[in-house]
Parts: structure tokens; sequence; C-alpha cells
């Protein structure tokens, strides 16, 4: 039998807010435990919360980033349950009345593109920290965390394949970056996944019963995971049994999930509007101010490309993923106005070295500047593209100018016509046979003398005038 699995995500993204939801703590990360805390975040009786204007500014940004229907009226709800790391005992979150709905990412996989509903985003606080020693038999809390501002984006199960899932997340955070709300790293947990997973008979209606997927810290452990969990699942169902709804744990050693608990359903949290906040009222004036500081997004900003610098989608899909990487490749088309070898050189050698050295388009040891004039001096002939080469990778190393490097290195283009022509004679006087067998017809061979005559000359001669020449020296 064939099945079709039937994913929805709920992903947790931290606002980038100075300080907490409710209170005036910092949110800054790494401070020594429990210094970022006070009678609110810790949750000691009779204290109030004050609702955190900036975090209803960014979770509209979202909102409308994503075309949902925003709520004039909604409001906060208390999560209960008990867990060392929540020292109020219950969670402020929001319940029946979110304050966005209704909304939509688009995806594109190999030039298809799919819509994936979004369900509701909504505000909540973040949990604090516990840390476990293996060594001693405690565990220590770290309340810094505690009511650090969170939006939760839940997804409609409109997913349909690991790679979906991977490619929503991947513009997901896209998005938020571009919004610049939230630092979107999943490895650190500013951007956390939950994936919810089930497979059902192809071409049937009703979903099969789910498991919530936990722990997947990465984009290829979010993907591992629900290929791991459908197999499991087609596995299960093939031999007669039945999926069991729970929450499974992902372990990234031994790439499989296993059971954690069975799922809790809502109403074991006794949610209820929490009396100590008014309900949130958004009027059109609030929506319309944040809908003007909005900045171009990932998918408008793809679709400039195409037009506006005549790029394939594939380049244009691949410049806009980050703003960074996009105003980058901005700047050097201002000052070298050709977009494809721009494009070229940012999805080849560029983005090696940012990967290499784990920095962004913005962090880059090499100047949009200093690559538009390195592209300048290709362009212009005075060195080849294979030197260029060398030359980005030792501006990279010294954040010197490339007229500098190809001055120090002597690395300009030899285009004389007669000193060309005497490497030639040399290399050909060396090669006897080669050229006889070109002469007999194997013309196969000019790239070989090529490959000499470029390694006698440090790759600084002029390729074409080299073939021009090799062909009229080797005729008759
Ligand atoms: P909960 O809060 O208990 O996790 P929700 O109803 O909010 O439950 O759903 C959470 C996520 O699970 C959503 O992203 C939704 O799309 C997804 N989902 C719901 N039912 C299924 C199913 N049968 N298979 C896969 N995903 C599902
Ligand atoms: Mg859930
Ligand atoms: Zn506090």
């Amino acid at each position: 039998m064939e099945f079709e699995p039937v994913i929805g995500l709920e992903v947790h993204a931290q606002l980038k807010t100075k300080t907490k939801i409710f209170c005036g703590c910092s949110t800054s990360f790494g401070a020594p435990p429990n210094t970022h805390t006070c009678p609110v975040c810790l949750g000691m009786p009779g204290v109030l919360p004050v609702l955190n204007k900036k975090v209803v500014d960014y979770t509209l940004r979202m909102a409308i980033a994503t075309d949902c229907k925003i709520s004039s009226r909604s409001r906060f709800a208390r999560k209960n349950y008990f867990y060392p790391d929540l020292p109020k005992g219950y969670q402020i979150s929001q319940y029946e009345l979110p304050i966005a709905e209704f909304g939509h990412v688009d995806i594109e996989i190999n030039g298809d593109k799919k819509r994936i509903g979004i369900t509701r985003i909504h505000m909540e606080e973040d949990a604090g920290k516990l840390g476990h020693d293996p060594d001693r038999p405690v565990s220590m809390v770290d309340f810094n965390r505690t009511g650090v501002p969170l939006i939760e984006i839940v997804s409609e199960p409109d997913i349909r394949s690991p790679e979906e899932a991977g490619a929503y997340l991947r513009q997901l955070r896209s998005i938020v970056r571009y919004l610049d709300i939230c630092d979107g790293n999943l490895e650190e947990g500013s951007f956390r996944c939950d994936a919810n997973v089930s497979i059902r008979p192809k071409s049937t209606e009703t979903f099969g019963t789910r498991a919530e997927l936990k722990n997947l810290n990465s984009f290829k452990n979010v993907e591992k995971a629900i290929h791991y969990e459908i197999s499991r699942q087609k596995e299960i169902l093939m031999e007669g049994g039945k999926v069991v709804q729970e929450t499974r744990l992902w372990d990234p050693v031994k790439n499989k999930t296993s059971s954690m608990r069975s799922k809790e359903e809502a109403h074991d949290y006794r949610y209820f509007p929490d009396p100590d906040l008014l309900p949130l009222v958004i009027d059109d004036e609030w929506i319309d101010s944040v809908k003007k500081s909005l900045p171009e997004l990932p998918d408008e900003k793809k679709k400039r490309f195409q037009e506006q610098y005549s790029l394939p989608l594939y380049d244009a899909a691949f410049l806009s993923s980050s703003r960074d990487l996009a105003d980058y490749f901005e700047e050097c088309v201002k000052l070298f106005p050709e977009p494809k070898q721009v494009s070229n050189w940012l999805m080849g050698a560029f983005s090696a070295l940012l990967n290499a050295e784990g920095k962004t388009a913005s962090e880059s040891p090499v100047s949009p500047e200093n690559l538009a004039r390195l592209l300048d001096l290709v362009d212009k002939g005075v060195i080849s593209g294979k030197i260029a080469k060398t030359v980005f990778e030792e501006m990279a190393q010294s954040g010197k100018t490339p007229e500098k490097i190809v001055e120090e290195k002597g690395l300009v283009q030899v285009t004389d016509v007669s000193a060309i022509e005497e490497v030639v004679s040399e290399v050909l006087a060396r090669s006897p046979a080669e050229v006889e067998s070109y002469k007999g017809g194997k013309t196969k061979l000019l790239g070989y003398f090529v490959g000499q005559i470029m390694k006698e000359t440090k790759g600084k001669a002029n390729p074409k005038i080299v073939n021009d020449v090799l062909k009229k020296m080797m005729k008759t």
C-alpha cells in the first residue's frame, strides 16, 4: 500500500527585544545564572505583569509578513503545568484568542510553488533552563530565560514531505531575519521547531494519528527525523499495528526517535484567561504603522531580482535568501553592472569562503567594493578569470585591494603577442611527437598545449591569444 505523509510544524521564535515580555529584565544571553531576574519573572506572589509593547510590534511584523488576519482584540491565557523551570506554575501564552490567524507562507522546491497555511501566531513567555551535572545528583535551574518573549507559529498540516518541511522552515527563518525580529538560530535555540507527523493511505482524506517530534536542533535533523518517523509509522501500519499519539524525542546520535511521553491534551493544562492582563486591543492605525515599517520581504526581493537584473530564478532565490547577501549583491552591481557575473561569483567562490569561515555576507573579509574592482580587472582583460580566483583568496586573507595584489604579485595578464609566441615555440619544440599527432588530426591535443603554456606563464597568458597563436603556429 502507498502512504502519504502529513506534516504540520510548530515553530517557536525568540524575539530580539531588549527586555522580557512582562518585566524590564534583560534578555541578553550568557549572563551568570539568575542575574536577569526580578519578582515578576520569578513568579513571586502578588506581582503584576506589564506587557512589553515591542513584543506586540514584532509579532505584528510577522503576522503582516505572513498575511495573517490580525485580531483587533486578543487575550493572554494561563497554561497550567508543573515543572521546575516554570516558577509560577503556569506559562502566560495565548489560547482561544491569538493575535493572528489564517496566514500563509509560500515555498518553492525545484521551481514548484506551494502554499503552506499558517493556522495561528501567538505570543508567549519562555521558561527557564535546567542544567544537569553528570557527576552530582542535582539539577540546576537558571531563570534568566524565564519571561523571554516568544512567538509560536503553527502551520496547517499542509506539508507532505521532509523536503517541504525543510523549505518551509527555511522560508520562515528567512522572514524572521528579514524582519529583524529573531536571530533564527536553530543550533542555539533561538528558533525551535517541533514536527507533527502522521501518514495516511494515498488518496484518502482522513488524517492518521500523529506523533510530535522534539529536539530538532538543525535543519538536517528536522528532515532526518521526519524521514525516520515516516518509515517507522509505515512499518507499524504494514504490520497491522496502530500508531499511538505521543511525543517523541529525536536522537541525533542514534538517528532515531524514541517515545518521551504520551501526548497531553489541551484540557490537561486548564487554560483560562489571565486575570492580571487586560485584553490586547490593536487598532488599524497600529497595524498600518507597522506595515509602513516593513522591509522588502524575501519573495518580493526574489521577484524583483529576476525582473530588474534579468537573473534566473535559481540565482534570484539564492541571493534573496538572506537580506545581507542581497544587499551585498546590490552594492556590487552598483559598482560593476553585470548582474549575472556578480551572481556567479557570489554563488561560487564567495559562498565557499563564507561557509568556510562561518560568516555572513556583511561580515565578509572581502568588501563589495573590492569584489567589484576584481571583476572589473577581469572584464578589462588585466587579469584572467583563473588568476582572479587567486586574487580573491588573497583579498580574503589580507583585505588588500585587488589592484595592489595584482601589482605586488606581478599577476598582470600577458597580452603581448610576441612574448606569447616565444613561449609557444618553446613548448612546441619540447613536444615534437604531440605536434605530429595534432597535425595528423588529433586536435584535442590543443588543450594539452594550452595547459603547458599556462603552466609556463603561471596562468598569466591571455587564453584567447594563446589559442590563436597555437593554432597559427601548428598550421602546416
Ligand atoms: P497541539 O497544540 O496539541 O500540538 P495543534 O492542534 O495545535 O495541537 O496542532 C499542532 C500541529 O500539528 C499543527 O501544526 C497541525 O498542523 C499539526 N497536525 C494536526 N493534526 C495532524 C496530523 N494528523 N498529522 C500531522 N500533523 C498534524
Ligand atoms: Mg504541540
Ligand atoms: Zn524580570
